[in-house]
């Protein structure tokens, strides 16, 4: 099973990474790849461009050869639908089951998405508590498709909606750039490469 996991990184943190990892060893992945997002739809456009947020990326996980990063949402024009993401790495790993990994916060705001139950279609998807977000009530649609039993997620290549609780780790992007910005340290809420980056790049500063 091949696991996503996208995000805008805007700059990756110990919450991306932590989870990433679990979800790794949890479902058995052969490999789990982090994709950042050229132009979220759904969401404010991210304060770093996207060079230095896949450069961050790139710091986070050199020296994990159990993370990958797939660009491909940075080489791709117009808005980052992740329905167009999922379609083009089904056409290249054929049949093989596809995890599609979400936290909480993100699956509230599913039914926003870009062809939302298309997704469906072309991964299972994994939604992993995260703390600080209460799980909205399922529709209809999410009960059809929701499972308590993980080994039917090898058993499809996709269209499952299944919970998967993880260690939870408070931090998020919004908080570390306002700590940057406000001159606080966010040491050890993210890899110190990446903060040496963000401070020689002078990154988050407004
Ligand atoms: P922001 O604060 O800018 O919204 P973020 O920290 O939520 O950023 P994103 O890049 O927007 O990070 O998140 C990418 C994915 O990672 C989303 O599915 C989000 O739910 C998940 N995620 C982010 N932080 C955590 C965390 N601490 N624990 C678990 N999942 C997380």
């Amino acid at each position: 099973m091949l696991g996503v996991f996208g995000g805008t990184f805007d700059p990756i943190h110990y919450g991306h990474l932590r989870s990433a990892l679990e979800v790794k060893d949890i479902f058995g992945l052969i490999e789990i790849r982090l994709i950042p997002s050229a132009q979220p739809p759904h969401r404010a456009q991210p304060s770093v461009s996207a060079e230095n947020r896949l450069k961050m990326l790139e710091l986070a996980v050199e020296d994990h050869a159990d993370l990958k990063i797939d660009d491909r949402e940075l080489k791709r024009l117009g808005p980052s639908y992740m329905i167009d993401t999922l379609r083009s790495i089904r056409a290249e790993i054929g049949t093989q089951p596809v995890l599609l990994f979400i936290g909480t916060d993100a699956f509230n705001h599913l039914m926003t998405w870009h062809e939302w139950q298309g997704l469906f279609n072309y991964a299972h998807i994994i939604v992993l508590t995260r703390p600080n977000y209460a799980l909205q009530t399922l529709n209809s649609f999410f009960i059809a498709h929701l499972s308590k039993d993980k080994t039917e997620l090898a058993q499809n290549s996709a269209g499952k909606l299944y919970f998967q609780p993880i260690r939870q780790l408070d931090i998020s992007a919004t908080e570390i750039r306002n700590m940057l910005t406000e001159h606080k340290n966010p040491g050890f809420l993210l890899p110190d490469k990446v903060l040496t980056y963000i401070r020689q790049h002078q990154l988050y500063l407004r």
